[in-house]
């Protein structure tokens, strides 16, 4: 059979598994927990068989270089054999068919090693894409879609297990007039330290995302208000105490944020939470800014027995 016989699966499989991938990552925003959960599943799916189909290919290839050798093995074998008249062109075919074997296994070999690297590519790629297609590219930090999905998540895990989460809104200060005495592109350095800053504050597994213009989000999994809210705090006065002291041309510039803070309760939806956010959010700005709050939900829509709003910072 032609090598290219052997490698056609491979290549068709890969290709296959990077458009279905592709597929998934270009779908447009998703808009229930559901399809949340199932997207992230294809998408682990696609992911999974190109990895089998990578380790496929490596164990093919050890498979053919053993061949080989045990074909070079017989082949010194043969050569060594005496043989006179007919027996010498019986060997002579024998050796002839065993080298053109040889031949086409290296072949496959070649284009085995081809594939391998083509594969690891097209994993580079999905990653790199995903990456790009869950970042913003001005800040680094996810981007909406990312936080979104992240939402939808942890809401719904909050409402199939009571795992609670935090989630920050953060929005800076008086920013239109940083923009106006310094000028756009010291405000974007601005949004980038912010950016850079908020990451470097959290844990692995809690996600910073830009929610738009000079507003952040962030989302503490499993978590409790109490220690959400000290985060907002550190948050804040670390940017007003350090980060802020942005040495721009004509001289530095001082950046406060506004934060608001909210949990989860029983009957939210991605809207409500985000709504009482804003709220706090609001109410930090029209208290005078710099300064943290939180909204918590309506009595009657908190469970007594939560552990969330112990010690409630509010
Ligand atoms: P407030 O304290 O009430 O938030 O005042 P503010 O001036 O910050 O008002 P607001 O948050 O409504 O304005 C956000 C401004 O951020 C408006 C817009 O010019 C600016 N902005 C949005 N995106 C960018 C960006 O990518 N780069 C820069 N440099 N500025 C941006
Ligand atoms: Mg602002």
């Amino acid at each position: 059979m032609s090598s290219l016989a052997y490698i056609a699966p491979w290549v068709l499989g890969s290709v296959g598994v990077g458009l279905v991938i592709g597929f998934f990552m270009g779908r447009g925003r998703v808009s229930t927990p559901r399809d949340v959960e199932l997207a992230r599943r294809e998408r682990q799916a696609a992911l999974k068989a190109l990895l089998e189909l990578l380790r496929a290919a490596e164990r093919l290839s050890t498979d053919v270089e053993s061949h080989n050798t045990e074909i070079q093995e017989s082949a010194e074998q043969v050569g060594s054999l005496q043989a006179t008249g007919e027996m010498e062109s019986v060997k002579q075919a024998l050796l002839g068919h065993m080298t053109s074997l040889m031949t086409s296994n290296r072949q496959m070999q070649d284009d085995l090693t081809c594939t391998q690297y083509r594969l690891e590519e097209q994993a580079q790629e999905i990653d790199h894409a995903r990456h790009e297609a869950r970042t913003d590219a001005m800040t680094n930090v996810a981007n909406r879609k990312a936080f979104d999905e992240k939402l939808h998540l942890l809401l719904d895990t909050w409402k199939r297990q009571r795992e609670t989460f935090v989630l920050i809104l953060i929005d800076l200060d008086q920013f239109k007039r940083i923009n106006d005495s310094h000028g756009h592109q010291a405000g974007d350095r601005i949004l980038k330290k912010v950016g850079a800053w908020l990451k470097k504050s959290v844990r692995e597994g809690d996600l910073v995302g830009r929610y738009g213009g000079d507003e952040f989000a962030v989302l503490l999994p499993r978590t409790t208000l109490q220690v959400g809210f000290n985060l907002a705090e550190t948050l804040r006065t670390g940017v007003a105490d350090r980060a802020s002291r942005v040495a721009l041309r004509r001289g530095e510039v001082s950046v406060s944020l506004s934060i608001g803070v909210a949990v989860p309760c029983i009957g939210d939806t991605v809207e409500t939470i985000l709504a009482r956010a804003d709220e706090a959010l609001y109410r930090s700005k029209h208290l005078g800014r710099n300064q943290v709050n939180c909204q918590l939900p309506q009595q009657d829509q908190t469970e007594s027995e939560e552990p969330v709003l112990a010690g409630d910072p509010c």
